[in-house]
């Protein structure tokens, strides 16, 4: 079915979905490694592209096939790359887009992994980083250099919810000649479209919000444009880092509800946000749907909405939010996020804790900071969870 024209809840559903012989409703699982040719020549043709039939599950699966298409068309893309994590979707990118003597920038607070992989591992073979706050403008632009490849953003930041401005840094990537890769894990398609602002790659760790049911991990990338979907597929070939039939086929199954699940965790979200904002027991709080985030303006221009992840340190820092963290019966301490059920975690202890202290407080990433992600539970249930363990602090 051609799904480019239809409503987003329409593409989340039938998007990549394709007729078997069987007739069946869903995506089957083709649960193979390797597809047998019809003939020699056959064979020869599917390895030379001159048919495009399946060779080995490492290049491509019909499963997998079927989920690349539908998340490529939810971010308006030319097409997907699933891989078997989020972190595999970005050491692709980083393989396919960097080289030895060239040059990075990414913002400060990224996934915590996505910045230790290139100081502790791409360092050794020669690429440079540099991770500054992309929420201001001045300092990506101060930080190009001649070499510079990349300008990677992370929008909403993990954990400390800064905003970068998609459009403004697609124009300066533009400008200099640079690709722009956007981790839409935050968002997803639903809330954010990078690609539409000008970015030409676009990627997420599925395991959050677009599988949704905490059950399995897995990425994908989709850029824009053919030339760069055969360099990041050819890089997620040869690293091996494929997603597996069934995993395809559990992400198929979490994303024909995206939408739904999304509008309930904002809902809920901005509702604890605000219980938050106004307890006397919190310190401070970063959510991007409250007035007093500092780039409120920003999030509401570029966004569909605020999303669920909310930041917040409670008076008495550190030891005051561990007590929050073991007083919790509803909420779930656990790291990742975007799932239908409420988690609560410690970033600095838990998350960035492999980033240093320095590194940790110029990226924002305080000792007192709690990062909750808000399920689509009853609001009464997780604001009572709350009140009930913010007493015991
Ligand atoms: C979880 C996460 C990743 C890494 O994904 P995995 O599936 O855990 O490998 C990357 N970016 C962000 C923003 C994430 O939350």
């Amino acid at each position: 079915m051609n799904t480019k024209d239809l409503g987003f809840n329409t593409k989340q559903v039938h998007a990549g979905s394709f007729e078997d012989q069987f007739g069946s409703a869903t995506v089957p699982i083709y649960q193979t490694s390797t597809f047998k040719f019809k003939s020699a020549q056959h064979g020869a043709d599917c390895f030379s592209g001159a048919s495009d039939g399946y060779i080995y599950t490492r290049i491509a699966n019909p499963t997998i096939r079927a989920l690349e298409r539908n998340i490529a068309d939810l971010e308006n893309g030319y097409d997907g790359i699933a891989t078997s994590s989020g972190m595999s979707a970005v050491t692709s990118i980083y393989f396919a887009l960097l080289e030895a003597g060239s040059h990075i920038i990414s913002t400060a607070s990224v996934y915590g992994p996505a910045r230790g992989v290139l100081e502790q591992d791409f360092s050794r073979f020669g690429v440079e980083a540099s991770f500054v706050n992309t929420s201001n403008l001045k300092e990506i632009i101060t930080s190009i250099k001649p070499n510079t490849k990349v300008l990677y953003i992370e929008t909403p930041s993990n954990p400390t919810m800064e905003i970068t401005d998609i459009r403004a840094c697609a124009e300066i990537a533009k400008e200099h000649n640079l690709i722009l890769v956007v981790d839409n894990t935050f968002s997803t398609p639903f809330l954010q479209k990078p690609l539409d602002l000008g970015a030409d790659v676009v990627f997420h760790s599925v395991t959050k919000f677009i599988n949704g049911h905490a059950d399995i991990v897995g990425g994908i990338i989709i850029t824009k444009e053919a030339s760069l979907y055969k360099k990041l597929r050819h890089s997620m070939v040869y690293m091996g880092c494929n997603m597996d039939p069934h995993q395809a086929y559990m992400v198929l199954r979490g994303v024909k509800t995206l939408s739904l699940r999304v509008e309930r965790n904002q809902e809920n979200a901005i509702k604890v946000a605000r219980f938050l904002e106004n307890h006397p027991k919190i310190e401070w709080i970063k959510y991007p749907g409250l007035e007093s985030h500092p780039q409120f303006e920003l999030a509401q221009q570029q966004m569909n909405g605020f999303g669920s992840m909310i930041s917040f340190g409670v008076k008495g820092g550190l030891e005051a939010g561990r007590q929050l963290m073991d007083n919790v019966h509803l909420a779930t301490l656990a790291v990742s996020l975007g799932g239908v059920e409420t988690l609560i975690q410690h970033p600095a202890s838990m998350t960035h804790a492999g980033v240093s202290k320095d590194d940790k407080l110029k990226a924002g990433i305080t000792d007192d900071l709690v990062r909750f992600s808000v399920g689509i539970e009853d609001i009464k249930d997780i604001i009572d969870d709350l009140t009930q363990a913010l007493e015991k602090v």
